[in-house]
């Protein structure tokens, strides 16, 4: 299953609705500042599950974590980016 991170967010204003929330990955809280990604980690419904499980394009939950925790976790694409293009 794809779980990879595509964009790059940030840095965080203040006042920006998911500071004080905690990374899953270090459980540290997002704070004004942070660079962060949206990584998918499951369909976001049942229904997006289906899809999945018949090969089709389905919609994923994103949950919002550091990009360095996303780069630290090898899910930031750019690095693979030559190998898929040579495929
Ligand atoms: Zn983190």
């Amino acid at each position: 299953m794809p779980a990879f991170a595509e964009h790059k967010f940030g840095p965080k204003v203040e006042g920006h609705p998911s500071i004080g929330d905690l990374c899953p990955f270090c459980d540290v809280a997002f704070k004004a500042g942070d660079i962060t990604t949206l990584v998918g980690l499951f369909p976001a419904n049942t229904d997006e599950a289906e899809s999945m499980f018949k090969g089709e394009s389905f919609n994923m939950e994103g949950v919002e974590v550091h990009y360095g925790c996303a780069e630290e976790h090898g899910l930031t694409k750019e690095k693979e980016d030559d190998e898929i293009a040579a495929e």
